[in-house]
């Protein structure tokens, strides 16, 4: 082989690593045992079965991190459809309202393949989307539902001002409970009352948890065999910002909810 040739070829060889070095996609976590993947790489078997529950929930938040600073993780949106588009190993659940401010993609910076979504005005669980939650644990193994309610709910305060309206009116009664719960204080309870309306939406986020829990033993299966957590969490449309509950035990949750008689 030529001398010319024989660097050609070694420049190409160069060029392809260095290119799969700078791709998200092409990105290799080994030897990072227990720890979580590199943002933006695509889930693959290997790195869902290294993800415990914790660092499900830690991915979540690094997520947030970086979409509040604006540093989104680099990813081949197009890429990672090709590379999952035979099978998904995705990390976690996220259940939010249809609200266009809280799509969970985009403010926890997941890509293709990271996490289901089950969206519904007022983030409320039935039996159709606990099914959809246990199979994205139970069979595609998310290690992490998250129910997230957010501020400035517009169907929170739809119950709060007791609107009709067709077939929206049914599931507006969903979240009469969560309002009940809030204690009085004097304060206006209608949507003029901004604290109002967000303390329902937050009451309701527990309410749905404790849903979760008392109506699905294979969610609960999974939670005391230590392979999946719940948590509730709060998103604040003003700033983007997702506060998560720190009470992630099942027991406490349930328990704490039925002393306020949510
Ligand atoms: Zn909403």
């Amino acid at each position: 082989m030529k001398p010319f040739v024989r660097a050609l070829i070694s420049a190409m060889a160069l060029a392809v690593v260095a290119c799969a070095t700078d791709s998200a996609v092409g990105r290799s976590d080994h030897g990072q045992q227990g720890a979580a993947p590199v943002p933006g790489a695509v889930m693959t078997r290997e790195r869902q079965s290294r993800i415990t529950p914790e660092i499900a929930l830690k991915m979540l938040q690094e997520g947030n991190d970086r979409f509040l600073a604006g540093k989104l993780a680099k990813r081949d949106l197009h890429e990672q459809v090709k590379m999952t588009g035979h099978g998904q190993f995705p990390f976690a659940s996220v259940v939010s309202c249809i609200d266009s401010r809280a799509a969970p993609e985009v403010i926890f910076d997941q890509g293709v393949g990271d996490i289901f979504t089950a969206r519904v005005a007022g983030n409320v669980v039935n039996r159709d989307i606990i099914g959809s939650l246990e199979y994205g644990s139970k069979v595609a193994g998310a290690r992490v539902i998250v129910i997230m309610g957010h501020t400035h709910c517009g169907a929170v305060k739809g119950i709060c001002d007791n609107v009709k309206m067709g077939n929206l009116t049914d599931l507006l009664e969903k979240l009469r409970p969560a309002m009940d719960s809030v204690p009085e204080d004097g304060t206006p309870r209608n949507s003029k009352n901004a604290s109002f309306v967000d303390r329902v939406a937050e009451a309701n986020v527990h309410r749905q948890v404790r849903q979760l829990l008392s109506d699905s033993p294979v969610l609960r299966g999974l939670v005391s065999e230590g392979k999946l957590m719940v948590v509730g969490a709060m998103l604040d449309v003003e700033t983007g910002r997702v506060t998560f509950f720190e009470n992630h035990d099942p027991a406490e949750q349930m328990a704490v909810h039925d002393s306020l008689h949510l």
